[in-house]
């Protein structure tokens, strides 16, 4: 499959005519090449955001609205289509991958409405002779730069909010999973988004990525990926004082007391871990649960485990695919390792499984490791992969401690049938995200975001849109 760029409404290869290859994780064939682009094409695609600016800001919220409605159901509409293409990228089973697109098409649905409730104020004024008011304004040019993990929805969490408050994007995808974004400015198009509204890059990172913070017609950068790249991207940024929101890595914490609802608890750490194979921001990475029923929490997530299928992600039943690629299975296998070598049990898992002839060797049993403690890797780094330590805790203190001991502050778990701590451990756990007696917290409608290393900014919900916003004040002299 031979796919193109997308710069002023046109599709285009890069200048030099080289390509990047596209491969399936879970067979490491190229299935697929994209343009390997570089500064020269993203200048182009920044300045022709910059030229549909005027006309696609001016639109009414409603023009706009339409537009993105329309985009929403051509999602759904090529659901599946879509879906398969995600697979094909990135591995993750098709029923998840489904999934992905119906939460994708959420974001641009509710931003289309939202763009609708961008209120200004009228403010008093402290003087009889003046009026205060204060406007929103969209941002003007903006760019998201987005990771391999989900494809779809990390790029329409930045696109839906960006173009409902009139701003115009340029999206640079991961180098793993191209084809989605440009299945999406597809959609786009036909959609009737005028062109320049979304230009989509794919290529050289440091080199999209270097002429995106040095041009100044880009006023806004939504990056989300790990907290490393994160750290590099704010320094660019300091060239033009560009505005940020970064949705980095976390470490969650998951908190099973002893009064909770226990089969709740094994569904919800079930979701939160193995989705994506464990390769997500918000999966949970250190499950600690109350001493008086950890056997039995461990003796009935592992038993929820071993029916957890292995498999190619379009082969049916599979509930965990393949991993990105072979870093991320060295990974996983050396926090395996670190965490048996330091005294940690496998209770199940803990092993490749090998698919045979045919199929890359990425694939990872899921994993339950008893008693980690804090200087194995699986309590410092991401594992982004189907691996759940688990450990016990005596008293609510002693946990909540333990659960914010960490630089990352992205999403939280907690499971108790307590309300008063329920309102208390909510408000104790410092991460922008809790999920109380909830293991899937994302939707479009609520704030998602991050506090300490996991980044700033929020995607989703009111202040998702804000985001691409500047408060103008007027101060009127009358
Ligand atoms: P990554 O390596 O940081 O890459 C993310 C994006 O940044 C990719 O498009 C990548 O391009 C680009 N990039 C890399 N170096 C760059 C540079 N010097 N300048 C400009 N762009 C650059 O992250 P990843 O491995 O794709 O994603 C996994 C990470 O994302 C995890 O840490 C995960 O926790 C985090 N994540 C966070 C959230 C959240 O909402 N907080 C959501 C999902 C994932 P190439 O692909 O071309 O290298």
């Amino acid at each position: 499959m031979q796919t193109r760029n997308l710069i002023g409404g046109e599709w285009v290869g890069a200048d030099s005519g080289r390509e990047i290859q596209v491969r399936n994780p879970a067979t490491d064939e190229v299935v697929a090449m994209a343009p390997d682009c570089g500064a020269e094409e993203t200048r182009r695609a920044i300045e022709s955001a910059a030229q549909a600016l005027p006309g696609w800001s001016r639109q009414t919220a409603g023009d706009r609205g339409r537009v993105l409605r329309r985009l929403a159901d051509a999602m759904l509409r090529d659901q599946e289509r879509l879906a398969r293409l995600m697979t094909l990228e990135q591995g993750k089973p098709l029923g998840e991958a489904r999934g992905e697109i119906a939460y994708a098409a959420s974001f641009i649905d509710w931003a289309a409405e939202e763009g609708k409730r961008l209120y200004g104020e009228v403010v008093p004024s402290s003087s009889p002779g003046k009026r205060i008011l204060t406007l929103r304004q969209p941002v003007g040019v903006t760019a998201a730069i987005t990771p391999w993990n989900f494809p779809a929805a990390m790029i329409t969490r930045k696109l839906g909010p960006a173009l409902a408050c009139g701003c115009t994007m340029v999206v640079k995808p991961a180098e793993q999973t191209p084809l989605s974004a440009i299945a999406l400015g597809e959609l786009a198009l036909e959609a009737g988004l005028p062109a320049g509204c979304f230009n989509i890059v794919t290529g050289d990172a440091k080199a999209i990525g270097g002429e995106i913070f040095r041009h100044p017609a880009v006023r806004k950068v939504s990056f989300t990926g790990s907290t490393e790249v994160g750290k590099i991207l704010m320094k660019m940024a300091s060239e033009n004082v560009t505005r940020l929101s970064l949705e980095l890595g976390g470490h969650a914490p998951f908190i099973v007391f002893e009064d909770a609802d226990l089969d709740a608890a094994v569904e919800g750490a079930l979701a939160t871990k193995f989705r994506n194979a464990g390769q997500t921001c918000i999966c949970a990475n250190r499950i600690y649960v109350h001493a008086g029923v950890k056997e039995e929490f461990v003796r009935r997530l592992s038993g929820a485990m071993e029916g957890l299928k292995v498999g190619p992600g379009d082969a049916e039943g599979v509930r965990v695919g393949p991993l990105i690629d072979d870093d991320a299975m060295r990974k996983v296998r050396a926090h395996v390792e670190d965490a048996q070598g330091r005294g940690a049990r496998v209770v199940c898992g803990g092993r490749p499984v090998d698919l045979g002839s045919g199929f890359a060797k990425r694939f990872y049993a899921p994993t339950l490791l008893d008693g980690f403690t804090d200087e194995m890797l699986v309590s410092r780094e991401e594992t982004f992969g189907p691996v759940a330590p688990v450990r016990s805790f005596e008293t609510e203190e002693e946990v909540v401690r333990m659960a914010n001991d960490s630089p990352f502050g992205l999403a939280a778990y907690f499971y108790t049938r307590d309300a008063s701590r329920l309102m208390r451990v909510a408000e104790a756990l410092d991460y922008g995200i809790v999920g109380a007696n909830d293991a899937l917290p994302s939707t479009a409608q609520a704030p998602f975001g991050g506090v300490k290393q996991s980044g700033f900014g929020r995607e989703g919900g009111r202040q998702g849109m804000q985001e691409y916003t500047t408060v103008k004040y007027v101060s009127w002299g009358i």
